[in-house]
């Protein structure tokens, strides 16, 4: 009795995938897709010889402040004044209460890995339709590290855009954040609670800006 093997080469980096049940090869494929290097740098690459949008349509820009930044981080870290947005554009819900504009502009890059031990040393600065935001922030230099189970140093995040593509349920949107220098869009998990823990977008961040809180 014959068995019939399907096949599948990632167009990218060349990788040879074969199983004789399809469902199966699909799954490995879609797997192999979201860790593939080179179409990860491909990906990069083409990013960056992008020109810049104008303007975002499918994205969010917001206006929030800071309200209260952590107290000893922040201690080098001039407070963010600009007022309250009276709203937020984009597909969220809950409160914005913080500013991605403002006057700090005297940072570099963050590095890799994320802290993920930064709730028992950060506080909660405010709010971004919903989603929590850990100071210290100084906008838009240094925008802190944003979720409650989906976590993003913003701070490390280079846009990348990985965890975007590798998410099966569709937690993040980008967020445009001009001025922030290590890139000017952050992955933004604004469908935080679809969550299914699968640790996918944390695996796949190359600076390693994800951490993510099993709430089981
Ligand atoms: S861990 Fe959550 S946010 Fe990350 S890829 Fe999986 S479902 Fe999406």
């Amino acid at each position: 009795m014959s068995t019939t093997v399907t096949e599948y080469v990632c167009q990218d980096c060349g990788t040879l995938l074969r199983h004789t049940n399809p469902t199966t090869l699909e799954s490995m494929r879609d797997v192999h897709n979201q860790l593939c290097i080179v179409k990860r740098q491909k990906t990069m690459a083409a990013q960056v010889a992008a020109p810049k949008p104008a303007a975002a349509s499918a994205t969010t820009t917001a206006k929030i402040h800071a309200t209260a930044p952590a107290a000893a981080a922040a201690a080098s870290a001039p407070a963010a004044t600009a007022p309250a947005s009276a709203s937020a554009a984009g597909g969220g819900g809950g409160p914005t209460t913080i500013s991605l504009t403002g006057t700090g502009t005297s940072y570099s890059t963050a590095q890799g890995p994320i802290d993920p031990k930064f709730k028992e040393k950060r506080q909660v600065t405010g709010t971004y339709q919903g989603i929590k935001v850990w100071g210290p922030i100084d906008p838009p230099g240094q925008l802190g590290i944003w979720g409650q189970e989906v976590c993003i140093d913003f701070d490390i995040c280079v846009a990348d855009g990985a965890c975007i593509e590798a998410c099966p349920v569709n937690v993040y949107e980008w967020l445009e954040t001009p001025g922030h220098p290590a890139s000017d869009k952050k992955a933004f998990m604004i469908r935080e609670k679809d969550c299914i823990f699968c640790m996918a977008c944390e695996n796949v961040c190359p600076p390693q800006a994800v951490k993510i809180f099993n709430k089981g």
